[in-house]
């Protein structure tokens, strides 16, 4: 006989969500919306979901007691963030289904563990060697070529914990400034560069009986290593398009992901699709399913993580997403804060305001997004980057 399904998480329960940034915030207010209670347990206080969350739990994501009394009351915990300790993720789950599962956390939260699962399964990525010397690393070197990507295994976002080498001179250096932790060697993978295309990424809901509903790929623009616009349609041929949706959908199978995940690309110039990293939770590119897609990221992630049906991702219009960094309180080398012009970016048509109540800015901090939709992709990014420069000034447009 087949597994028995059990029966969905209705209405009226209580959602936990481990994490308390802008991801679980937005995660809370689709549950809310929808008649759940969500509690949020966050080693922060002061955090985003705390606006939106009927509860807050603060403290320490080593201590299981603290998680025990904290996910009394939760029906069910999903994640937010993959930076959490996978042994919280494990304590949790011995009181409380946790969806993902913490192996998921486990495995995808670590560049080594994640490269070994997407190449034990024969998943396409970026050669790479792990790396945990300086011994290794110029080996690595030798054998990947110039130029590469330095990466810490653990803990790394944003382009946080990475170094690009360009030539053996940089090899000792970036060795210093990544490897070499104040607690012994760090353990690094080293990546060799793809000179991509373009870069996009695949958001995907898992049900509890395996069904997956993916949305379309978003076409994604970094700066600085950190996400800065992303648009849909991306803009590619039908069977890139295919290509990575279907790996995507294949990712989260092989993981055993009941929720939502992420899976990032990088496309080739000759069309092929390398995995770049899979984030096990909704992602920054997602936000613009908020208003583009007949369900949201957020509302996915409840269904999936309740048991309900899958809800349709099919997109309403072309959008674009902004993200608002910290800098655009900077705008003009500007030595303290000033609030952006708000007012001036919602003149353009089409143009939605995202901000996550984070109270302090800071160069490089996700403080809010703005979404657009269009008649094109095109329109629609042209729509977010005016709003953005009228807000911000010319720092971050
Ligand atoms: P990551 O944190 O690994 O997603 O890296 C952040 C960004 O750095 C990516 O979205 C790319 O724009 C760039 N990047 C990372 N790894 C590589 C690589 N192997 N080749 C080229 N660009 C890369």
């Amino acid at each position: 006989m087949p597994p028995s399904i059990p029966s969905p998480i209705l209405p009226g329960a209580t959602l936990g969500i481990l994490g308390g940034g802008q991801l679980g915030a937005m995660f809370a207010a689709a549950a809310t919306r929808m008649g759940y209670r969500v509690e949020a347990i966050s080693d922060i206080a002061d955090c985003p979901a705390e606006r939106i969350c009927d509860r807050v739990h603060v403290g320490d994501y080593a201590d299981a007691a603290f998680l025990a009394r904290a996910a009394a009351d939760m029906d069910v915990v999903t994640f937010e963030f993959e930076n959490i300790p996978a042994a919280a993720g494990r304590a949790l789950a011995t009181v409380v289904p946790v969806r993902p599962h913490p192996d998921v956390l486990f495995t995808t939260q670590d560049r080594a563990r994640e490269k070994a699962f997407l190449s034990g399964h024969g998943f396409a990525c970026a050669p790479y060697r792990v790396v945990r010397s300086r011994d290794d690393l110029h080996a690595a070197v030798r054998d990947l070529g110039l130029p590469a990507v330095l990466k810490t295994a653990a803990f790394g976002y944003d382009g946080k914990g990475q170094a690009k080498l360009l030539s053996v001179a940089d090899v000792d250096a970036a060795w210093a400034a990544l490897g070499a932790g104040p607690d012994g060697p760090r353990e690094l993978v080293l990546e060799g560069w793809i000179d991509f295309d373009c870069e996009i990424s695949v958001v995907v809901a898992r049900g509890l009986d395996g069904a997956v509903a993916a949305f379309a790929p978003s076409r994604n623009v970094h700066a600085h290593h950190i996400l800065d616009v992303s648009s849909v349609p991306a803009g590619l041929p039908e069977p890139v398009l295919a290509a990575a949706t279907d790996t995507a959908e294949r990712v989260l199978a092989a993981l055993g992901v009941v929720g939502v995940a992420c899976v990032e690309f990088f496309v080739t110039r000759d069309g092929r699709v390398l995995v770049n990293e899979i984030a096990p939770r909704t992602h920054n590119s997602g936000h613009l399913t908020i208003e583009a897609c007949e369900t949201s990221q957020f509302e996915q992630q409840v269904r999936a993580v309740c048991g309900l049906p899958l809800g349709s991702t099919r997109p309403v219009a072309p959008a674009a997403m902004a993200n608002l960094l910290g800098d655009c309180w900077f705008a003009g080398g500007a030595t303290t804060a000033r609030t952006p012009d708000w007012a001036a970016a919602l003149a353009v048509p089409g143009v939605r305001l995202h901000l996550y109540g984070k109270t302090e800015p800071r160069p490089g901090r996700k403080m809010g997004h703005l979404t657009a939709l269009a008649a094109s992709a095109d329109e629609a990014v042209a729509r977010v980057v005016e709003a953005r420069r009228r807000a911000c000034g010319v720092r971050q447009a």
